[in-house]
């Protein structure tokens, strides 16, 4: 258990440039290009230090200082905790993308395809491959409805104007994960992001109501939450 953590804690360390990297590409407004390359000195965006500042002209891209790097760490010593059985490389693989995706998100509420697919992709052949070496293919099955149950119901949030168009394909992705550990895994995700969301959506109307700042709806970026949402359901199994 404590050498698993470890090597995930370490993991996490390492790729938290690489993260912060692709949280300073990908955090762009809609209908503009990516950010491939530092707008001061055009040099490459791809590592980034935990300073968050271009190794070339030290302008400040993406993320806020140790914030990526923090997250990193945090969310990999809870997959070390969660992670037994072959399933493990789905959920670290889902967790480092999710890491930047969340970030992203969080800065302008969008999930990029850029992201998302390579998440779908991943977990999609890390779980056949599980299931393979655990020789019970039948898992699949179970794994592809809970996708389809979980994104079906984001989509119709979708559909109502509640969720932005990438958060249905996020869902599908972390529900067909989640499936692999059941079907009340998949569900208690589900209902610990819409929790934990109402509850950071409260939280921030408060404090906008105590600095007696209009409370402007419901502005929340779903993305973090159905990523902590699954964290969460896959520890708390
Ligand atoms: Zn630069």
């Amino acid at each position: 258990m404590v050498p698993v953590v470890v090597a995930a804690v370490l993991v996490g360390l390492l790729s938290a440039p690489l993260l912060r990297g692709l949280v300073a590409r990908f955090a762009v407004p809609e209908g503009e290009p990516w950010c491939e390359a530092c707008p001061s000195c055009a040099r490459e965006v791809r590592l980034l230090p935990p300073t968050g500042r271009c190794p070339g002209c030290r302008e400040r891209l993406g993320a806020g200082p140790g914030t990526v790097e923090a997250v990193a760490v945090a969310v990999a010593f809870a997959v070390g905790c969660a992670a037994d059985g072959p399933a493990a490389g789905a959920l670290g693989w889902a967790a480092a993308l999710g890491v930047a995706l969340g970030f992203v998100d969080a800065r302008v509420r969008r999930l990029p395809y850029r992201l998302t697919l390579p998440l779908l992709g991943g977990v999609a052949a890390l779980l056949a491959l599980a299931a393979l070496a655990e020789g019970r293919p039948g898992v699949l099955l179970r794994c592809l409805l809970a996708a389809f149950a979980v994104g079906a119901v984001l989509e119709l949030a979708v559909w109502v104007g509640a969720l932005g168009p990438g958060d249905s394909p996020l869902g599908f992705t972390l529900g067909g994960l989640l499936g692999w550990y059941g079907w009340s895994v998949a569900l208690g995700g589900l209902v610990a992001a819409v929790v934990l969301a109402g509850v950071w959506a409260v939280l921030r109307a408060g404090a906008a109501l105590a600095r007696r700042r209009p409370v402007r709806g419901l502005d929340v970026p779903v993305g973090p939450f159905l990523l902590l949402g699954a964290l969460t359901a896959v520890l708390a199994r």
